[in-house]
């Protein structure tokens, strides 16, 4: 049995996740779990499950759970509640699927006991990429993505060797506006940006699929997760999602992974590697599927895309910068404070502002972090301008 410990359970990559889990009950047993502030879900979830730990965001949500489980397992509270879950007694894996720079701390120090993490949270490897691929080598542990495309990538490579790698190929779908114009672009509405054409996803990472960021951060997740240097990440956009990824390697081969969208796909993957487990999940049917679309990501329409290959390259604290104000410009935007065309204007400003960030430790880039949404509030605040 694997002792899980699950960051985000309430999310919809920890929904998924408990479907598997629910799908192979002899394999594994649920100890402790971190969510937000559903506490309708959360509840239904400590019924199911049984956790012996679980966290909450505020004190007010501890104090409503507690009344309605009634002892029935510890309730915690806070930044340190999804820490206390990770670290928790006797966990084999930890799935981290926390939106934001929340994950950062308790997957790190997950990684720090050894742990095999299965990696949601993209702001792990975005922000802290290379202090979190070293935490996991110098303790033993693995990570192991969740995201579809690098799911993708790590099947692609199982018995490869890294120097017989030539390019890492991620797909894209292009989102909701792939055929969009420039000017179609200054009056996108958030419920449109919502609305994406293969993936069902929270909210910030559906308006990050919509900018094309998402795969901005998904290239930087790909450098650290398999050591492999930014000029040979490619972007190729694939509007079905059928191809989830390809690997290229020296002599002219090319491996993709290929299946339907179902996150409970990479998920079960993750959580039974390095076995395969049979599924009871609908079958890909190559014959339904139809001719495959391969097309140019577009820089100029989907500037984010540009900008995070930018702070790739910069190094230092510039991604965990890039990724701040990127959060802070897409809730602004989810609440109409910004519009769709100055998501990257506010991402850019803030990378000039605060160009050469060190970052030698896990707490100078989350202090980076901070004061680069401190620049990007002030940005939009000021207003952005074109
Ligand atoms: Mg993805």
């Amino acid at each position: 049995m694997k002792r899980l410990a699950i960051l985000g359970s309430t999310g919809s990559i920890g929904v998924s996740t408990l479907d598997v889990v629910e799908a192979f009950p002899d394999a594994f047993e649920v100890v402790a779990l971190a969510a937000g502030s559903n506490l309708d879900l959360l509840e239904e979830q400590i019924r199911r499950m049984r956790p012996e730990t679980v966290s909450v965001r505020d004190p007010e949500a501890a104090a409503e759970l507690r009344r309605r489980t009634d002892g029935r397992c510890r309730v915690l509270h806070g930044d340190d509640g999804p820490l206390a879950v990770s670290t928790h007694d006797g966990v084999d894996l930890v799935v981290s699927a926390l939106v934001g720079a929340l994950g950062l701390v308790p997957t790190y120090e997950a990684l720090g006991l050894g742990r095999d993490v299965a990696l949601a949270n993209k702001e792990a490897l975005v922000v802290a990429g290379e202090h979190m691929t070293r935490q996991a080598a110098d303790n033993n542990a693995r990570i192991l993505p969740v995201d579809s495309e690098h799911n993708a990538l790590h099947q692609c490579l199982r018995g490869e060797r890294t120097e017989e790698i030539r390019n890492l190929w991620l797909t894209a779908s292009g989102g909701p506006f792939r055929r969009f114009t420039k000017e179609q672009f200054e009056g996108v509405t958030r419920e449109q940006a919502l609305d994406h054409p293969t993936w069902k996803m929270g909210p910030k990472i559906t308006i990050d699929s919509a900018t094309l960021m998402n795969k901005g951060l998904e290239v930087i997740e790909a450098r650290w997760l398999f050591g492999i240097e930014a000029e040979r990440i490619r972007v190729v956009v694939h509007p079905t999602s059928v191809v989830h990824s390809m690997v290229e390697f020296v002599d002219g081969s090319f491996k993709a992974q290929l299946g339907i969208t179902d996150m409970r796909h990479p998920i079960q993957y993750a959580l039974s590697y390095p076995d395969r487990w049979a599924t009871q999940l609908p079958a890909f049917d190559p014959m339904a599927v139809g001719p495959l679309e391969f097309d140019r990501p577009d820089v100029e329409r989907f500037p984010c895309l540009g900008l995070a290959f930018r702070a790739l390259e910069a190094g230092g604290a510039a991604t965990a910068v890039m990724n701040a104000a990127n959060e802070v410009a897409v809730e602004a935007f989810l609440g109409g404070r910004v519009r769709f065309v100055e998501i990257p204007r506010v991402i850019s400003a803030a990378l000039e502002r605060h160009a050469s960030e060190s970052a030698s430790s896990l707490e100078e880039l989350l202090r980076a972090d901070r004061r680069a949404r401190a620049t990007a509030a002030e940005i939009i605040e000021r207003g952005v301008g074109s």
